[in-house]
């Protein structure tokens, strides 16, 4: 590996800010102490920090000391997930029903690291933004609260890039997709209004119970016959409700499941079927349809050009071994992608190593042989990219 000396040099301290940020997390939009933690960091190696951006979101500021325009923005996430840590770490989670289990404790540190090396060198044109964002566990898209606070107005980058640590690939081995990585996630809620009655004369109801049973298998032909095999969508139907006595026909039934999408285009028409065919399906019972959606987060779409340059520094740090090119996209979410609906970029998967926990796990701890490996490549994609 082709790693940076004076990172790798501060491995241990590295390691020692990670660890606390693990025993300490905090939770979407509470990640106070981890912001304060972030911008005293940030200060002390003389970068500029603005906070406030999403709550407890911040940026520093990194001028370069060559002339030149052009601007990057680097982005980790720092909130932890609301559940019980069971790793019985020496640092474990001293709050109680607050993990960091999705590994953000070290994004956070890898990008400090990099920052604090690109503020003691500042051998490159132009600037670099680093970007630490709350909340992006559980739909709570942090990454869109600070593009709301004038993320992108008051700090103008050509580019923004993510990394998230990947358990399952080994440790030296990164991904970036040239095109979606994650899906989107959407919630939708079908009401069936019909005309509730007595259950001995149905001719005297419209159904919704027997029409909500037609919609189900209705929907169950949109990705089989109406999606291109050719692209990728998952409809589940995970809730459904009616009733509230056996001889009674109800006048309403719910359904609601999630729509997985790795494309716009597609989470629009898979919507708009939706909506259509359940339409159909319960109007044979005279029953109308309503849906509510509740949108998540899109899918994350890298720029394919920008994916190719990331392979090559992935390439570069890595060796040409370390650019994993055989790892599907998944159909899990990540809110980076209203980051890269509005700038050019790729996020990017650093393998974790194959005998880890998964992401989520109460067992799951960062990994810290990545901190190097992650803050080096921060740097040289800043490099490669401000020439
Ligand atoms: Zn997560
Ligand atoms: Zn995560």
């Amino acid at each position: 590996m082709n790693l940076i000396k004076s990172i790798v040099d501060n491995h241990d301290d590295l390691m020692s800010w990670r660890q606390h940020l693990h025993q300490n997390p905090e939770i979407a939009y509470e990640e106070k102490d981890t912001s304060d933690f972030v911008a005293a960091k940030l200060e002390s190696f003389g970068i500029e920090v603005h906070r406030g951006f999403g709550g407890t979101g911040l940026v520093g500021v990194i001028q370069g000391n060559k002339s030149g325009n052009k601007a990057v923005g680097l982005r980790a996430d720092m909130d932890a997930l609301p559940m019980p840590e069971q790793t019985n770490l020496p640092y474990a989670s001293q709050r109680d029903g607050r993990m960091h289990a999705c590994g953000h404790d070290g994004h956070t540190t890898m990008l400090l690291g990099a920052a604090q090396h690109l503020a003691a060198t500042r051998d490159f044109p132009g600037t670099v933004y680093v970007i630490f964002q709350p909340a992006e566990e559980g739909g709570n898209a942090g990454a869109r609260s600070m593009i709301n606070d004038g993320l992108f107005e008051k700090f103008k980058m050509d580019s923004v890039w993510g990394m998230h640590n990947w358990p399952g690939l080994e440790v030296g081995r990164a991904v970036a997709h040239a095109g979606a990585a994650m899906a989107g996630a959407d919630i939708f809620i079908l009401t069936i209004d019909g005309k509730g009655g007595h259950a001995a004369m149905p001719q005297q109801s419209k159904d919704p119970v027997v029409a909500a049973g037609m919609t189900i298998m209705a929907l169950q032909t949109l990705i089989s016959r109406r999606l291109d095999p050719f692209d990728q969508a998952v409809i589940s139907l995970t809730r459904l409700d009616a009733g509230s006595a056996y001889n009674v026909i109800p006048s309403t039934a719910t359904i609601g499941g999630t729509l997985r999408t790795m494309k716009s285009e597609i989470r629009d028409q898979m919507l708009a079927e939706i909506e259509e065919v359940a339409s159909q399906a319960a109007s044979t019972l005279g029953c109308t349809v309503s849906m509510e959606l509740r949108p998540g987060y899109p899918p994350t779409v890298n720029h394919t050009a920008d994916a190719l340059f990331a392979r090559d520094v992935i390439g570069d740090v890595l060796g040409d071994n370390g650019v994993d090119t055989s790892l599907t996209p998944v159909m899990g979410a990540e809110d980076f992608s209203f980051m890269l609906q509005q700038k050019a970029g790729a996020y990017i998967w650093l393998g974790a190593g194959t005998g880890s926990e998964f992401l989520h796990s109460p067992h799951f701890d960062f990994n810290d042989d990545l901190l190097p490996i992650g803050a080096s490549l921060w740097v040289k994609l800043v490099q490669a990219k401000l020439t």
